[in-house]
């Protein structure tokens, strides 16, 4: 439980028709978090980030902004504002105006307005730029024009729908940055939808996994990479490896499914003795592939399973970790590293 939650699911459904797009979601985002909805395409995400934004409603259950159940309440009624990833900036309209169009609707007077888009011109770095035209922006430039556009608002709340999908990745990266030091400026709720979790984990206070119209797990970034909690989440999130029945009996003296990353496990030699209260399994390495920074080894456990190791190339060359294919070879990790799948 959070204490003053911005937002509150209770029991969320949308279905339409057949398609449950949203199923029975409870879930809490605290006030002043940067929270994001992750998960592969027609997961739900959209689906829930509507339903706060008020362009949808639920077909069961409530949700509520900071206690006050707005299941029925109108967009224009909730403190809320979106940015979507096609900008929807007016074209013929300068940075300047763009950016006041909500306080001019509002009718606020013109001095007090550009006062404050100086302001939000200054937060998303872009002073000087007002009397540009959409057209005569970067693509990055224009998308922090559309967060500027809605954060000059004020909401308590802002959605973010997959806002950088259109930027290539180095500007993808350096926008990453950017906006979570926006957020932890202007100190307000940030809801990102993503389909890609690099994204998710290096922005996230929290993250919400999703997996058709249900979450999955709830959990900081490390949380949801270190302790997957089902197989969905430990093979959507990062590369990991799963182990079950026997072979994992080999390892832990129980037949339940574990999951273990890549990097946690040491590649040893056949003939080593793992370190104390370390686990192990021994295999031999059928694949190698060097990579410059580190190498993608996959072994074969006796047995049946395939593990992939991956190891920083410390010391060793291309040549000497080519050598290693058909080796056999002692894989061992730390047992706090193996993560229990519930399901
Ligand atoms: P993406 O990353 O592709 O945007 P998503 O996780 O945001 O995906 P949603 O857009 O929420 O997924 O869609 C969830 C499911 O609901 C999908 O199967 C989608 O086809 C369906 N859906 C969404 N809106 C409607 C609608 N208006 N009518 C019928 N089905 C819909």
């Amino acid at each position: 439980m959070i204490k003053n939650p911005a937002i509150r699911f209770d029991n969320v459904s949308r279905h339409f028709g057949e398609i449950k797009a949203v199923h029975q979601v409870d879930l809490e985002i605290g006030d002043g978090e940067f929270f994001s909805m992750l998960g592969p395409s027609g997961s739900g995400k959209t689906t829930c980030l509507r339903m706060i934004a008020g362009f949808d409603r639920p077909s069961e259950g409530k949700i509520f902004l900071y206690d006050r159940d707005v299941s029925n309440l109108p967009p224009y009624e909730r403190p809320v504002n979106t940015v979507f990833q096609d900008y929807a900036l007016f074209p013929h309209m300068t940075i300047e105006d763009n950016i006041a169009y909500g306080l001019m609707i509002k009718g606020m007077p013109k001095i007090k307005r550009m006062k404050r888009v100086d302001e939000m011109l200054n937060l998303v770095r872009l002073p000087g730029f007002g009397y540009r035209k959409p057209s005569q922006l970067s693509g990055g430039q224009r998308q922090r024009v559309a967060l500027a556009r809605a954060l000059i608002n004020q909401p308590k709340v802002l959605l973010l729908d997959e806002p950088l999908g259109a930027l290539d990745l180095k500007l993808r990266q350096q926008m990453q940055v950017e906006l979570k030091n926006i957020q932890r400026e202007v100190g307000i709720t940030f809801i990102f939808v993503t389909h890609d979790q690099e994204e998710a984990i290096t922005m996230s206070d929290r993250i919400a996994v999703f997996s058709e119209g249900k979450i999955e797990q709830v959990g900081s970034p490390s949380d949801i990479y270190e302790r997957p909690a089902t197989e969905f989440v430990a093979g959507f999130v990062g590369t990991s490896n799963l182990v079950s029945g026997e072979i994992a009996k080999r390892a832990t003296g129980s037949t339940k499914t574990f999951s273990i990353r890549p990097e946690k496990i040491h590649l040893g030699f056949a003939g080593d003795t793992p370190a104390a209260g370390m686990a192990a399994l021994d295999g031999t390495v059928r694949d190698v592939v060097y990579l410059g920074l580190y190498t993608r080894y996959l072994v074969e456990i006796e047995g049946g399973a395939d593990l992939v190791v991956i190891e920083q190339n410390l010391k060793t060359t291309s040549m000497d970790v080519l050598s290693a294919k058909g080796q056999k070879v002692k894989l061992s990790w730390h047992p706090d590293h193996i993560s229990h799948l519930g399901s």
